[in-house]
């Protein structure tokens, strides 16, 4: 517990994005499913930094799926799109960035607008590599195809 007289927690920039509304799942990647298993379609989160050896996870915080209650929670970043900085005001938001040791590579706005960029083309690479030569079911929901309508 946070004692009532201690300062609010000094703003911070970090990356912002949303889950998929739909990703292919199962057998050659012909089933849809909504969401994550941790996350629902659409839910916001904010990247904390990403583990060693590179950016295939990054460690989220964003509302669980069945309480609503902030989690922290490694996820395929594949799994992520429209990243963007996002000042960060939020204390259990903030708490839970300081309990984290994520790689957080990025300092300031600048810095978080640029791995934003860079995590938004990661994330479009590892969602065509996950599902190389494989067609997408018909109809598809997936982010790619919602993005790119034939
Ligand atoms: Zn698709």
């Amino acid at each position: 517990m946070t004692s009532p007289t201690a300062p609010p927690p000094e703003p911070l920039w970090l990356i912002a994005a949303n889950v998929v509304r739909w990703r292919r799942y199962g057998d050659g990647g012909q089933e849809l499913r909504p969401g994550t298993k941790a996350y629902r379609g659409g839910a916001k989160v904010y990247i904390l930094g990403a583990r060693p050896g590179g950016h295939e996870q990054v460690t989220t915080v964003g509302p669980g799926r069945h309480t609503g209650a902030y989690i922290t929670l490694d996820m395929g970043t594949r799994h992520l799109h429209t990243f963007r900085a996002a000042l960060v005001r939020s204390p259990t938001v903030l708490r839970r960035e300081a309990e984290n040791d994520a790689g957080r590579v990025w300092d300031g706005r600048e810095e978080a607008e640029e791995n934003a960029v860079r995590l938004e083309g990661l994330a479009a690479a590892y969602r065509a590599e996950r599902w190389e030569g494989v067609a997408h079911p018909t109809p598809c929901l997936c982010h790619t195809c919602l993005v790119t309508p034939a």
